[in-house]
């Protein structure tokens, strides 16, 4: 079957009219001939309604379905998030508290490992650690937490600090980020979260998140991290200030990335929870519709096809049922139990925990066959 006839196909089975726009199904079609897409098809398709966004659905869905299988996957986790101090300023965030806030905290060692122990009894495999830049840690303190995890757990994997946490410490240290990196990787660090991404362009940066580490500096860390043989994650924090051509910009760079260094185990997209955020307290804003959402998983799968495999939708931002439709439009991982979320939570996100029986049950629901992973997508 030609890859066009295929395409076609997909789009009657989800019962389309033909006689949708050619140059939107060229790129539908090209996208199933395992060709490239550019920044500009990525943005064409961004803007898919009615019916075409029904098609770029399905064929979404299908190139899932070709790379990865029917199974979706989820991981056993629990989020730790040491402390909400925070230097920066990012606009998009509900989370940041100055010291002498009534609501500041810093975990001490014996709460983590307190919750650490607690991971373990649930079963889980990974811990995932981030905090606020902590105007007054240094690299002692980040060592200090991952010596307490291994002192309880020599396998337990731990994903943490993300590329603006390990530009701080090196910062805060007058050391070459690379050094960091080295010296937390052998303190026991398995991979990186690779938040912080929001837009990868600098005009978007410069508005929600200023005081960040620029777009030249997240790639250098995340590519310093996958050249240490430490794999990261990739993130798109969208639906705050960037036009739908800088998000298509955004894919195309993570792509890019992954074509030098094939060290991203996966793409997160994130939509943006406004409630609490200076963004909101500067004019209302609503988070971004379920149609965008389905875009954007669609879009990324499309565009990182080849590239990147796993397409993780965010329960914890989307709700259950969210998440159920993004497996329908490219996704094909369900995120983690979490046990824990306070990032969202802070900018009015409702959950914090799902156990394996509900993460399995969404996944079975739709016809899908739910699989348990590591953080680096070997199946338990
Ligand atoms: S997103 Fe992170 S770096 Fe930015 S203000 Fe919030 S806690 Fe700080």
């Amino acid at each position: 079957m030609s890859s066009s006839l295929l395409t076609r196909t997909v789009i009657e089975q989800g019962e389309l009219r033909a006689g949708l726009d050619s140059d939107f199904m060229e790129i539908l079609d090209r996208a199933f001939s395992h060709e490239e897409l550019s920044v500009a098809d990525g943005e064409r398709l961004l803007r898919a309604e009615g019916e075409e966004l029904q098609a770029l659905v399905g064929v979404a869905d299908e190139v899932r379905r070709r790379r990865v299988g029917d199974i979706v996957t989820y991981v056993i986790n629990r989020n730790l998030n040491f402390t909400n101090i925070c230097v920066g300023s990012c606009k998009f965030c509900a989370f940041r508290r100055s010291p002498g806030d009534h609501d500041a905290y810093v975990l001490t060692l014996e709460q983590i490992a307190a919750k650490v122990r607690e991971a373990l009894a649930f079963g889980a495999t990974e811990v995932c650690i981030q905090g606020g830049l902590h105007p007054d840690f240094e690299l002692k303190n980040y060592l200090g937490i991952l010596q307490t995890i291994r002192k309880i757990s020599p396998d337990i994997h731990i994903h943490a600090f993300s590329p603006a946490e390990l530009n701080h410490i090196a910062h805060r240290e007058g050391m070459g980020v690379e050094e960091v990196i080295k010296t937390l990787r052998d303190a026991g660090l398995n991979s990186v979260p690779g938040t912080a991404a929001e837009i990868l362009v600098d005009r978007v940066r410069s508005i929600i998140c200023p005081r960040k580490i620029t777009t030249d500096k997240w790639i250098d860390i995340v590519k310093t991290c996958h050249r240490l043989s430490l794999p990261t994650t990739a993130t798109m924090l969208y639906g705050t200030v960037e036009t739908l051509h800088e998000r298509a910009e955004h894919l195309a760079l993570i792509r890019e990335i992954q074509h030098e260094t094939w060290g991203f185990t996966e793409f997160v997209p994130l939509t943006f929870i406004p409630y609490n955020t200076p963004l909101w307290s500067d004019g209302e804003r609503s988070p971004p519709s379920i149609v965008e959402n389905l875009r954007v998983h669609a879009v990324a799968r499309l565009m990182l096809a080849e590239y990147i495999d796993n397409i993780q939708t965010s329960w914890v931002k989307l709700g259950p049922q969210g998440a159920q439709l993004m497996l329908c439009a490219g996704a094909n991982d369900l995120s983690g139990t979490l046990l824990e979320e306070n990032i969202t939570r802070a900018a009015g996100g409702e959950r914090q925990v799902m156990m394996p029986e509900q993460l399995r049950e969404l996944i079975l629901q739709l016809g899908r066959t739910p699989m348990q992973r590591t953080t680096t997508y070997e199946f338990v």
